[in-house]
């Protein structure tokens, strides 16, 4: 029967509208704009552009994340892939979480022992059902082999809550034993530097031996 909805609903590509001869997400040309960021002149622990090394902010702050990798920035496909999974299209979360998984193997990340999904927002998770960064995670575990563990509790903020803007928020870490003297991935669609620094706080309470993140793409543009 999939020749009829393909008939009435032909496949386009999810970024650029072209037709695809399949049921795939993007076309050929927005798949080749989906070429990972390089490593290189990349702080290694924040990810954000340098010539060589830390960047200026990481040679002068506490390093609470010791090492960062996002796929793309937040423009072209990236951005269509994490704003469309945003939406709630929950069957692009496994596309988004290979390119993620595949790439922290590819780039020769540190190895984890569990993943932490940084909670996405109450607004977020009241309008999906579901906490999609926790999706992403499971996953993103699945092709790791690595466990998920939702150790991190967002705080609510009230005064923006209306507004869907929560303005660096509180985290709390639980579940401490579980993250003593391991090594945590925590995972996002994108990077928000004081968000994740405000993550790896909370998660330091607990112990860990060391804080790696990784995400779909830098910061919503
Ligand atoms: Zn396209
Ligand atoms: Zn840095």
């Amino acid at each position: 029967m999939a020749w009829i909805t393909d008939l009435i609903f032909p496949p386009t590509c999810a970024h650029c509208q072209a037709p695809l001869p399949s049921q795939n997400l993007f076309c050929p040309l927005c798949l080749e704009q989906l070429t990972p960021l390089d490593t290189e002149e990349r702080c290694p622990y924040c990810f954000s552009e340098t010539h060589r090394g830390k960047c200026a902010l990481c040679c002068k702050r506490r390093v609470l994340i010791h090492r960062t990798l996002s796929i793309a920035e937040g423009i072209g496909p990236a951005y269509t892939l994490a704003k469309g999974i945003e939406r709630g299209e929950r069957e692009w979360i496994p596309a988004a979480a290979s390119l993620m998984a595949y790439q922290w193997i590819q780039k020769q990340m540190p190895s984890c022992d569990l993943l932490v999904p940084l909670p996405c927002t109450l607004h977020q998770r009241l309008r999906y059902g579901k906490d999609l960064h926790n999706l992403l995670a499971q996953q993103i575990g699945n092709i790791l082999s690595l466990p998920v563990h939702q150790a991190l509790k967002r705080g609510v903020d009230w005064d923006h809550f209306f507004t869907e803007a929560e303005v660096l928020p509180r985290f709390e870490a639980f579940l401490p034993k579980t993250l003593a003297d391991r090594s945590i991935l925590l995972i996002a669609l994108s990077y928000d530097d004081a968000l994740f620094r405000r993550a790896a706080e909370a998660l330091t309470s607990a112990y860990p031996i060391q804080i790696s993140a990784l995400t779909l793409m830098r910061e919503f543009g």
